[in-house]
């Protein structure tokens, strides 16, 4: 086994007297996210078989978890990424001693050198669509009823290609049949949610940015049968309630999760309300913690703006066209109290933009 037990630590900030809310951590497993749960089994599975190099093509928490677990078991790993993959994620994945291949313009243009270069000893490992994946992030499943031995009420978790939920639900279901199992997609990234509503899977012409470990356009057809089979309900949260969930969990226990690790507890706090829970036992996945340390002061900033009523940003954005759209869609529908733009040089431009906020931050306990 590759991966490491996580606590199951019960939340001040979250819960009420009479509401008692849990945060699984899996922001504490090697690699900085579950993934290598499923991932490291999936290595064990073709390691068994004879595999001589294990293949990624992610340049996120799945291909950082095939790195950490090629060093442990001794096998070398190639990991094919874009241009486009930020340098601080393929110096973590160096860092774990895997060979980084930077090549073309597009994941399609990785994913095809990938297939290319492939030899016939060589296994590649799926981050999501894969049933030894699935079992792997099923532990959680198993790991949170044996932490918690009475009732849970709900378990929510956060959805990117469908793995995670797969492997958890599948295992609650069978072992505690009660318990409902709820999915949490960003707004921008809904390809569970929609897919689940049209009965087929869909796939999105864009995703959003900010939540990127969640930011799938097509599920799995495997994660998807097993979602439609096991999956009792959704909810959509912004980018502003992942934000405020960053903060809540580091007031509450010092740990900084990253975007796609705090949209279950974001859609927890958003869920528990819309259905005025009373009295009820909670569990959210705090699934990831790999932030690029100079996001903080964005998620900062995007937190502050759910307190207030309205606020002013002063933004730095690249002179190109498209950006100022980019930067409007990142806003939402909003109405902007002030506007001020400043070119700065060739290659920048600084806005000042106030902007009023439709409603008052939700209060963090449910
Ligand atoms: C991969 C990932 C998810 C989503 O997992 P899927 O199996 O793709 O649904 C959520 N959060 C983090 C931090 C991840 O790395």
């Amino acid at each position: 086994m590759i991966h490491q037990l996580t606590p199951l630590v019960e939340s001040d900030a979250f819960g009420t007297p009479t509401q008692r809310v849990w945060l699984k951590l899996e922001a504490l497993q090697p690699s900085g996210s579950f993934k290598l749960r499923g991932v490291g089994h999936a290595c064990e599975v073709h390691a068994a078989r004879g595999a001589r190099r294990f293949l990624s093509s992610s340049g996120g928490n799945a291909g950082l978890a095939v790195a950490y677990a090629g060093r442990r078991l001794g096998v070398p790993v190639r990991v094919v990424v874009p241009e486009s993959t930020r340098e601080w994620a393929r110096s973590l994945i160096r860092r774990q001693g895997a060979e980084l291949v930077v090549h073309g313009s597009s994941w399609m243009e990785a994913n095809e050198y990938l297939t290319a270069s492939r030899e016939p000893t060589d296994a590649f490992i799926h981050p999501f669509d894969d049933p030894d994946v699935i079992a792997g992030q099923g532990t959680i499943g198993m790991e949170i009823l044996r932490q918690h031995q009475g009732d849970i009420d709900a378990i929510f978790v956060a959805v990117g290609g469908g793995g995670l939920i797969s492997g958890i639900a599948a295992y609650v279901k069978a072992v505690r049949p009660k318990t409902k199992v709820i999915a949490v997609q960003p707004t921008d990234s809904a390809a569970m949610v929609e897919s689940l509503r049209a009965g087929r899977r869909v796939t999105l012409p864009t995703v959003g940015l900010f939540a990127d470990a969640i930011a799938v356009k097509q599920v799995g057809s495997e994660t998807f049968r097993l979602c439609q089979q096991y999956v009792d309900d959704t909810v959509l949260v912004s980018t502003d309630e992942i934000c405020a969930a960053i903060k809540d969990v580091y007031t509450d226990c010092r740990s900084i999760l990253e975007p796609g690790g705090a949209a279950a507890i974001a859609g927890m706090k958003k869920y528990a309300e819309k259905h005025r829970y009373r009295g009820k036992t909670l569990v959210a996945v705090a699934c990831g913690s790999n932030m690029n340390f100079d996001r903080l002061r964005f998620v900062a900033e995007r937190a502050v703006i759910g307190e207030a009523r309205e606020a002013v940003l002063a933004v730095t954005l690249p002179e190109k066209a498209g950006s100022f759209r980019a930067f409007c869609e990142v806003l939402g529908p909003r109405s902007v109290t002030e506007f001020n733009y400043r070119y700065a040089s060739g290659t920048q431009a600084h806005v000042f933009v106030g902007v009023e906020l439709a409603h008052k931050r939700e209060t963090a306990s449910l």
